[in-house]
């Protein structure tokens, strides 16, 4: 790529000789730098405008340059910019956003625990699934159930939790208790068997798990109401069905990580509330404040907090857990999501254009699968569409198809062979149209640079 400003090459520079980013590779790392943003759109360094298919990384719900967000962190600045809120304080946008949240979570899940993340959300499920079992006389109900291919976040038991090998392969992971189940992950594991037969088949899984290592042994199960980072992997109809009359025969806790599919991704408010699950514990974060600050947090069950309030402290929290500046943004953020139906909208509106549109790339030769709900997409690129064959993984198609999506306007993000696309939930049909035409174009450059 030519560089138009002598500015992008310092910050590269920069990047080169001080900053480790995220889950990259610092050999030869020349990142495009995002200086600015509006609606779903960025602009990079070199003054090109990319419309924004990933929304931040999956939390800018409301799209870029939302003034009420900015006045709300800068009033709350200006009023009380920290507090914290352990030893018997607290302040009110921490207490108002625990009750605003808890009026639009499922059920009986009334109960808030902030923190910076949704990995921290994480941790903080463990502990405390954990500590409940121990304060009802079980301390033994110490393992958690999760799946292959998961993703919980990158802290220690962020990532134990989460089925990523390559992330298990640095620093000794995963930690003691967590063990991992298959994924309902048809397209690339469901062999022969039809779609519905196999969400049975590795639902069943947890059963089996359970039977093996014991109910008394096991604190909880975790998943993704549909993986995200994964490969936005949609289960098969019949996989939440089967999960629900398993975990009603035990006693085990069940925690839905919402930190993706929360705050209206799927058309619904939580994913658990699009599938029917009734979760005892749920993790937040990213559509929590639409990426402007950090926050996260985790959701607990009347039950659950009923438990664990009689036994005295819960020695846990983080200096930032419910800091005011992102409470209130958090606030500001769902009273825009509330008042402008923006999740009615996304369900009745532009979730069934996106899905409908979407699915117009089904024609394309290189794309063998098209699924999606709400404002999740996946494009599964192949080789041979019937026999559901890849391209060798030296070939890095994804990638390739990723590269000429940046290029030509259009976020798009790469999971493998898999193309994922999570767009704000602001988008309009237009917006949708662009976007689709964009990634029409860039799978088109991508069959042509592999000459098939
Ligand atoms: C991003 C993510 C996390 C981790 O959240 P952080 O804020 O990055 O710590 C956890 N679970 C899921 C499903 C996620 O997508």
């Amino acid at each position: 790529m030519s560089s138009v400003n002598p500015q992008t090459k310092a910050w590269q520079d920069i990047s080169q000789k001080h900053h480790l980013a995220p889950f990259s590779d610092y050999k030869d790392l020349r990142p495009r730098i995002i200086t600015k943003a509006k609606g779903v759109y960025l602009w990079d360094s070199e003054g090109q405008k990319i419309l924004d298919g990933m929304a931040g990384l999956w939390c800018t719900a409301l799209g870029y340059g939302r003034e009420e967000l900015v006045e709300a962190a800068s009033r709350q600045m200006r009023e009380l910019p920290f507090y914290n809120t352990f030893f018997k304080t607290a302040h009110p946008p921490v207490l108002e956003l625990a009750r605003t949240i808890a009026e639009i979570t499922p059920g009986n899940l009334n109960h808030l625990f902030f923190t910076g993340g949704g990995s921290e959300g994480n941790d903080t499920m463990l502990r405390l699934v954990r500590h409940y079992w121990a304060s009802k006389g079980m301390p033994e109900k110490q393992i958690i159930i999760s799946r292959k291919n998961a993703y919980h976040g990158s802290t220690v038991a962020g990532a134990s939790l989460g089925g990523m090998k390559p992330m298990h392969e640095q620093g000794g992971l995963p930690i003691p208790g967590i063990v991992h189940i298959a994924q309902p992950y048809w397209f690339a594991e469901g062999g022969d068997l039809d779609e519905e037969t196999f969400g049975i088949q590795v639902a069943d899984e947890l059963e089996k798990k359970i039977q093996a290592l014991g109910e008394n042994k096991i604190a909880a199960f975790i998943a993704e109401p549909i993986q995200g980072a994964g490969g936005v992997i949609v289960p098969p109809a019949s996989y939440w069905p089967r999960i629900r009359e398993i975990l009603a025969k035990y006693d085990i806790l069940f925690v839905a990580d919402e930190v993706i599919c929360g705050f209206g991704r799927t058309g619904e408010w939580f994913g658990s509330d699009y599938y029917g699950n009734q979760p005892d514990l749920m993790t937040i974060a990213k559509g929590l404040t639409s990426g402007y600050v950090p926050m996260g947090g985790l959701v607990v069950s009347d039950k659950v907090y009923q438990q664990i309030k009689e036994v005295g402290d819960f020695n846990h929290g983080f200096t930032y857990s419910g800091h005011p500046v992102a409470a209130a943004v958090a606030l500001e953020n769902i009273r825009i999501l509330r008042e402008e139906n923006i999740v009615e909208t996304v369900k009745t509106q532009t979730a069934p254009y996106f899905q409908k549109r979407l699915r117009e790339l089904c024609a394309h030769p290189l794309v063998g699968e098209v699924r999606g709900v709400g404002l999740l997409g996946a494009i599964e690129l192949v080789k041979d569409k019937a026999s559901r064959t890849r391209y060798p993984e030296a070939q890095a198609v994804g990638m390739m198809c990723r590269e000429h999506c940046f290029n030509n306007g259009l976020v798009m993000r790469a999971v493998g062979d898999t193309m994922i696309i999570a767009p704000p939930l602001v988008i309009s049909k237009t917006e949708v149209d662009e976007l689709v035409e964009k990634a029409t174009l860039c799978l088109d450059l991508t069959q042509k640079q592999l000459g098939a």
